[in-house]
């Protein structure tokens, strides 16, 4: 079951809905709420979709990839490495990515994005997949070059729109092998599946919700795997997840114009 939020013509607040064949039926509630329970239909090609959760925060993961570590000239972790990106990095399907003033290397990252369902605090790893809502296709753009300036990530990984999301959530999906891949300008860029997570999802929720309480529709992004690179003003950029789809966004320059260094 694939939840949207969406804007719908003539509707000035946003809707959420269940994607069925090329149709959004609209739910009575939001993303939490019984799915049985409808309003009318819109043909999909008629809304504009909108990120499908609203997190307080986005929680990632840091080098979660061996061979993303190595390219990166970083050790293999043995504890989880999160970093948190504000919710004003989030954007949805077919929104821009800005590419900023400060920075001369943007990066994609695709990630697998799972979406917590439940406020939790202090689970266990064998109750996380109780508590997850869904997957989405996630892209943790990067300012690489502040990130290697700054020794800590926070301003790298933190400009608005640094964060796209979904085209929708993914309810029904085991996400233990699933191919994950980016594409810049149509050429494949990244190809890993998740079964190559260093920590698997049930202990990163785990590991997470003993650190800080996880709220409905927070999201963690579980980390990229090698192949990362930079992206230009004009690039369009896709994160593509099996069983989840295709998140495509295009990058543009800040105001239009981009200091050139
Ligand atoms: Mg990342």
């Amino acid at each position: 079951m694939k939840l949207v939020r969406f804007m719908a013509p003539g509707n000035p607040t946003p809707a959420c809905g269940i994607v069925i064949n090329d149709e959004i039926a609209e739910l009575e509630g939001d993303i939490f709420s019984d799915p049985a329970r409808r309003r009318g239909r819109y043909p999909l090609s008629g809304v504009s979709l909108l990120p499908p959760c609203s997190p307080t925060k986005v929680v990632a993961i840091g080098l979660n990839y061996g061979d993303h570590a190595r390219e990166l000239g970083f050790p293999i972790p043995d504890e989880p490495i999160i970093f948190l990106k504000p919710p004003t990095t989030i954007v949805g399907p077919g929104e821009a990515i800005v590419y900023p003033r400060s920075s001369s290397q943007v990066d994609f990252e695709a990630e697998l994005g799972v979406v917590i369902r439940d406020r939790i605090s202090s689970i266990k790893p064998g109750e996380a997949y109780g508590h997850i809502l869904g997957y989405t296709c996630a892209n943790d753009v990067t300012a690489r070059d502040l990130q290697k300036k700054d020794g800590q990530w926070t301003r790298a990984k933190s400009f608005d729109t640094f964060c796209p999301i979904g085209p929708w959530i993914e309810k029904d999906l085991d996400p233990g092998d699933l191919l994950v891949e980016s594409y810049l300008n149509g050429e494949r860029k990244q190809s890993s599946r998740t079964s190559q997570l260093i920590f698997k999802i049930d202990l990163l929720v785990s590991f997470i919700s003993g650190i800080m309480t996880l709220f409905p529709g927070d999201l963690i992004i579980t980390g990229t795997p090698a192949g990362i690179g930079p992206m230009q003003p004009g690039d369009e950029v896709e994160v593509r997840i099996e069983g989840i789809g295709t998140l495509k966004n295009r990058v543009i320059a800040d105001f239009g114009l981009r200091i050139s260094d």
